[in-house]
């Protein structure tokens, strides 16, 4: 028997209907056996997450007000979910010991975790399968660093004794029991850590999307989605702003090679996108598709400088990137040229500092000339099918030159798996939509 970990995000388990229809999931496929769950998302768009409620109860609590009609919603909402499935799950007593460690004066972070803590317990109590707490087996350390290996073996250790079992995502424990959570979204990782733990054939990652698309479908009308994608060219797009899954969840399974598969619980007959090792996507894609995705941002500054004989001068960049350090300003990308460099910064991190710096490059380089370029937007074409694939680089900027796009930076990372142009912020859709259709075969 094959061995399938499968996370379910906030609106796969918003409430007894989402349940159900994940029920069915997991039940259609003896192999899921280890399930993560989030705590409940979204029913409709005005809806509110429960762990942005219980952010907001641990809130009440630190600002002296009534928090009593907060932690009502977020009681009903789970009572509600228990009754409809007929479960026995325990949330009336679960929130009496909430109650009491609230006023106690817990932890938001305990009091947030509280969250996917029930959601696992209904889940549990609705399929059949173990309550497994994350508590004790996700680690971190005193100071609340992450403790990779220990959870690994703490979860390997209890999981492999499961038959089948839920797991709550988002959080783990300190070394004194204290509860810790990551970052938003941390489930993923939950889950990430759980499948590489056991050796899982595959993550699942349910959620409300079928996977990656491979162009913004609020810019591009229905793009196309993403059957295969490498974890490398995820990585591309993710730091670009196409985001379904954390960050840090891809760390765990690659370095075990478990491919990980975004599936849509609405729809579960889609096939998702599989995120699989490098070198079998960059094998299907050398088949026939040329571009994997495209994703860009907008709202960048580039820094363009320009002095004679830069070449030959020895520590130049060093010194322009030093003054960045100086002002805690993190660059994004460093194209160059024989006697120029520039620097692209996001403006989030500029706020108020630009005169300045340009003042200090001004006088440190001795610049021939400092030039700025504000409102620029940066698009990212990524896709291991471009490796040495001739004329595509043409293409791409036959196509923007077409669209009557001008463009003000061009950066190749050296895999030759990404193509980075900066155009103006007004010319951003643009541009995205040209690059799609230039590489995206319609029908
Ligand atoms: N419930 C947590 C959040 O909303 C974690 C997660 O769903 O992954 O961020």
């Amino acid at each position: 028997m094959g061995i399938k970990v499968a996370k379910f995000g906030g609106t796969s388990v918003a409430d007894a209907n989402q349940i159900r229809k994940t029920g069915e999931i997991i039940r259609s496929d003896g192999d899921r056996r280890i399930v993560i769950v989030s705590a409940p998302g979204k029913r409709f768009d005005a809806d509110n997450k429960i762990t942005d409620l219980l952010y907001l109860l641990k809130t009440h609590m630190e600002q002296n007000a009534p928090y009593e009609q907060v932690l009502q919603i977020i009681r009903d909402r789970f009572l509600e979910t228990e009754r409809e499935l007929g479960v026995r799950a325990g949330v009336a007593e679960e929130f009496r010991v909430i109650e009491a460690r609230l006023v106690e004066g817990a932890s938001a972070d305990y009091i947030a975790s509280r969250g996917e803590y029930i959601s696992a317990k209904i889940v549990a109590a609705y399929l059949g399968f173990d309550f497994v707490d994350a508590a004790g087996l996700v680690r971190f350390g005193a100071k609340g660093k992450f403790l990779r290996e220990e959870t690994k073996e703490a979860l390997g250790a209890t999981l492999s004794a499961c038959e089948r079992a839920v797991l709550p995502g988002f959080y783990g424990t300190r070394p004194d029991g204290e509860i810790k959570t990551f970052s938003r979204g941390g489930s993923d990782i939950t889950g990430a850590l759980a499948a590489g733990a056991v050796g899982a054939d595959v993550y699942e990652n349910w959620t409300d999307v079928s996977g990656f698309l491979m162009a913004d479908p609020r810019i591009v009308a229905n793009p196309k989605a993403i059957d295969v994608i490498s974890y490398k060219e995820l990585r591309e797009l993710s730091y670009m702003g196409a985001s379904v899954l954390h960050e840090n969840a891809i760390y765990p399974v690659r370095l075990a090679g478990i491919p990980i598969n975004i599936r849509n619980t609405n729809r579960p007959e889609d096939k998702g996108t599989m995120i699989v090792a490098d070198d079998i996507a960059e094998e299907q894609g050398r088949g026939q598709r040329i571009i994997t995705g495209i994703a860009g941002n907008r709202d960048f500054t580039v820094i363009a400088i320009y002095k004679n004989m830069m070449s030959a001068e020895v520590g130049f960049i060093r010194r322009v990137l030093g003054i960045l350090e100086d002002y805690d300003v993190s660059v994004e990308h460093i194209p160059s040229g024989v006697d120029t460099v520039s620097v692209v910064i996001a403006d989030r991190y500029l706020n108020g500092k630009l005169d300045d710096i340009i003042d200090d490059i001004e006088r440190k380089t001795q610049a021939d000339s400092v030039e700025v370029f504000e409102n620029m937007s940066l698009i990212a074409t990524v896709g291991s099918g471009m490796m040495s694939r001739k004329g595509v680089a043409a293409s791409l900027f036959a196509a923007l030159a077409d669209a009557g796009v001008n463009i003000r930076m061009i950066d190749q990372g050296s895999s030759e798996m990404n193509i980075i142009v900066g155009v103006e912020n007004e010319d951003f859709e643009t541009a995205i939509k040209a690059i799609y259709n230039v590489f995206v075969p319609t029908g």
